[in-house]
């Protein structure tokens, strides 16, 4: 009798909730629970999986397929991330495969064997130690280079760059025989003794009250979530970078998680001006060999600081013992696409599966947050003064009904700019013009893909139309398409315009558009700050681009634009969304110099949530909002989930959430605690040449929820659908 089939469980990446039982070769050594095997699945030659379970049995061996090989000896995946890819899974109602898709780096995510990865490191050696440096006076840069040796004994590739050590030098000094190359399987962090540099490369500010008060709220060693509401400007940052202190005094490890386009190169200087360390950024701009390098490093142990946008959260940290979520009310933590997961929401359950502490840090808390404040589940940390006492900016409305930079405003802008302040107009639009439209039949620019109206762009003569949601351009009609007409015009403004109508009034003054357009190439964004942080009298016209993380020290004035749409938002959060915007963005005014002064333009002055966000405040908005929410059953008191389904007509995509409403109700039908709404359509309905549909299901118990969930995907998964229908769940949904 031949020996029984060994059999793993694997989850990969499909559409199927579940996990897939595989055998293995009878050659093929044991894999590790946690490590990347190639498998075949379906049609598909080769997959790349991950081994979740071994020994399991399965009711038909025979019939099981073999694995084609084990991609790796050391798992990817170690147990604590793994448990926290399947709390996702679960909450999320993906599979386990595709939430392992969005955790591992993309190179990770194929079905390809990974070398070890080996650094290479240049040792002195003992001719290299007792050759005097005078000697090589005649060579000041080999001198030099050799003069770090003799301190360091041995450098690797980042540390002979970091003392601008070439590569040039580093072969003479080679073929000299004074040092020696070799490669190492772990970077040399590992072998520098920690105790050998000081932690820190500049002493910690003293801090006030409400700063020290907050830090010695949290707890090290155990799970604790401190919700750090403080005024931009309060010295948030501070106080992170003063608990990370901490953390990495008891040889830990921290992830400090920025908004995506947060990670500006002012935060990550004032990191490296503190410690003594390598600060590892994460973000989109990276290629995925270096995604790979520090995942692989970080896995090593040698990371101690990682700041990143959303999926640097799922970064594998040996000693993790802190996280921060900066700026915790940042829309992008939702990811929008794939697995809609909160990475702000993964963060606390890493904390929490970890018992570690988190620090959720923001000016303007999402009402989630709030709330779990206010209940107690977070503690609640004030900080209600600018750290350097300078006054909060003075806000006054302009009513106007001019889409672009008013008079009033421009005569304001003058003002600034003849006390050599600068000035920042913020305007929550790129492109010239939102609409083209022909004054006599009323025609508008429309994308034929999407239900809506295509942005005019402008540059000088360049012009085009371009569709924000499909990415269809196309050019602009010389003449109205329906009457013939020659009066076309572009309709309201966005950052183009005010940039030219800037221009023709203050000619002269450097004036820098801050946009995905303008900021589209690498680098742009830095070479744009640097000249803003030179202090020069300047005015910066962008979207949120700017609203985000920059300190601008000599930032005197602010006109805000466009805010008008916020407050007839079909979507409930469009309140929240507006004060914190609004709250942001007055928060870049006179940080530093002056008292600043900020200009809303808007055609609702005493529109009444508006008001009480001028006079009292942010904190006062939020709470009238949560009480609002109450008495309407809305998040965070109860739980929104979206069935979302397009397709290419949009009648299949409707039947087919009916169906999914019909399923649901059969198991479990609606009650005062679980309400069906829809289906129906999408605030943009046709999008990209699909159409949109979305049913929601409203709970007050997670649990029950969770259940419902559960087998509604499973019936889901198994009913016939139609070719071309694509359906998802979107667990906390943040848009409509
Ligand atoms: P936030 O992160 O809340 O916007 P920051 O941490 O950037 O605030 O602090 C704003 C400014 O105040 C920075 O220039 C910072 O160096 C300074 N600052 C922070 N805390 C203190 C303190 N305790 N004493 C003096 N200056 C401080
Ligand atoms: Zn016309
Ligand atoms: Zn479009």
């Amino acid at each position: 009798m031949t020996p029984a089939k060994r059999i793993i469980q694997v989850a990969l990446s499909s559409p199927f909730r579940r996990l897939f039982d595989y055998s293995l070769p009878d050659e093929s050594p044991e894999p590790l629970i946690g490590s990347r095997v190639a498998i075949p699945f379906g049609h598909q030659k080769s997959l790349m999986g991950i081994v979740v379970s071994k020994n399991s049995s399965s009711s038909a061996p025979d019939k099981l397929r073999d694995i084609h090989g084990i991609l790796e000896s050391e798992p990817s995946l170690n147990n604590d991330l793994l448990k926290l890819c399947r709390w996702c899974a679960d909450y999320y109602h993906y599979s386990l495969g595709d939430v392992c898709q969005v955790a591992l780096p993309a190179i990770l995510r194929r079905p390809e064997t990974i070398k070890d990865s080996t650094h290479s490191i240049w040792e002195i050696t003992s001719q290299g130690q007792s050759t005097a440096l005078e000697t090589l006076k005649k060579a000041p840069k080999q001198q030099e280079a050799l003069g770090h040796f003799q301190k360091k004994t041995i450098l690797d590739t980042g540390a002979t760059k970091k003392n601008k050590i070439s590569p040039a030098t580093l072969k003479t000094l080679t073929e000299k025989q004074l040092i020696e190359k070799s490669e190492r399987k772990n970077s040399l962090k590992s072998l520098n003794t920690p105790t050998e540099t000081p932690l820190l490369k500049e002493t910690p500010l003293l801090l006030n009250n409400e700063q020290d008060k907050a830090l010695q709220t949290l707890q090290y060693g155990e799970f604790n979530t401190v919700l750090l509401d403080g005024i931009t400007g309060s010295g948030k940052t501070e106080v992170y970078l003063q608990a990370i202190e901490h953390v990495l005094k008891r040889d830990e490890q921290v992830i400090v998680l920025v908004p995506e386009i947060g990670l500006t190169p002012q935060t990550v200087t004032r990191f490296e001006q503190r410690f003594n360390q390598t600060i590892t950024t994460l973000h989109s701009g990276l290629t995925d060999k270096q995604r790979f390098t520090i995942w692989q490093k970080a896995k090593l142990g040698e990371i101690n600081i990682v700041i990143g946008t959303r999926s640097s959260i799922f970064t594998p940290l040996p000693r993790l013992g802190l996280i921060v979520v900066d700026e915790e009310h940042d829309n992008s933590y939702k990811q929008q696409e794939g697995v809609r997961y909160s990475a702000r929401d993964v963060a606390i359950i890493r904390a929490h599966k970890g018992n570690i502490p988190l620090i959720l840090g923001s000016a303007t808390p999402s009402l989630e947050s709030l709330q779990n404040a206010i209940s107690g589940r977070y503690q609640h940390r004030l900080l209600r003064q600018r750290a350097k006492s300078q006054p909060l900016p003075s806000i006054e409305c302009i009513d106007t009904q001019e889409s672009d930079i008013d008079e009033a405003s421009l005569r304001h802008i003058q003002t600034a700019l003849e006390q050599n302040q600068q000035v920042l107009v913020f305007i929550n639009r790129r492109g010239y013009a939102p609409i083209l439209n022909c004054k006599d039949c009323g025609w508008t620019s429309l994308c034929e893909n999407c239900d809506s109206r295509m942005t005019l762009h402008r540059s000088g003569y360049k012009q085009h139309l371009h569709c924000h949601h499909c990415d269809k351009r196309s050019v602009v009609p010389p003449k109205c398409p329906q009457c013939h007409s020659q009066r076309i015009k572009p309709l309201g403004s966005g950052t183009q315009r005010s940039e030219e109508t800037l221009e023709k009034r203050f000619g002269g003054v450097p004036i820098l558009r801050i946009d995905r357009d303008s900021m589209a190439r690498k680098g742009q964004l830095e070479a744009a700050l640097a000249k803003v942080n030179k202090g020069e009298p300047c005015i910066l016209v962008g979207t949120q681009m700017l609203a985000k993380g920059h300190h601008f020290p000599n930032l005197g004035m602010g006109v805000i634009l466009g805010l008008d749409q916020a407050f007839f938002s079909s979507d409930f959060r469009g309140a929240e969304r507006m004060g914190q915007l609004l709250t942001q963005v007055a928060g870049r005014i006179g940080r530093e110099n002056h008292k600043g002064k900020v200009i809303i333009q808007t055609r609702f002055s005493d529109h009444p949530l508006l008001s009480l966000l001028l006079n009292e405040g942010y904190e006062a908005l939020a709470k009238h909002l949560l009480s609002e929410r109450k008495l309407t059953g809305m998040p965070p008191f109860e739980h929104i989930t979206l069935i979302r389904c397009h397709a290419q007509q949009a009648q299949l995509a409707e039947e087919f959430l009916h169906c999914a409403r019909q399923i649901a109700q059969q198991i479990i039908p609606a009650h005062d605690g679980l309400q069906y709404l829809g289906p129906f359509p999408a605030t943009m309905e046709k999008r990209n040449n699909r159409y949109h549909f979305l049913l929601q299901i409203k709970a007050s118990n997670r649990k029950e929820r969770q259940y419902l969930l559960q087998q509604l995907c499973e019936r889901l998964e198994s009913t016939k659908q139609a070719r071309g229908l694509h359906w998802l769940v979107d667990v906390d949904a943040q848009d409509f």
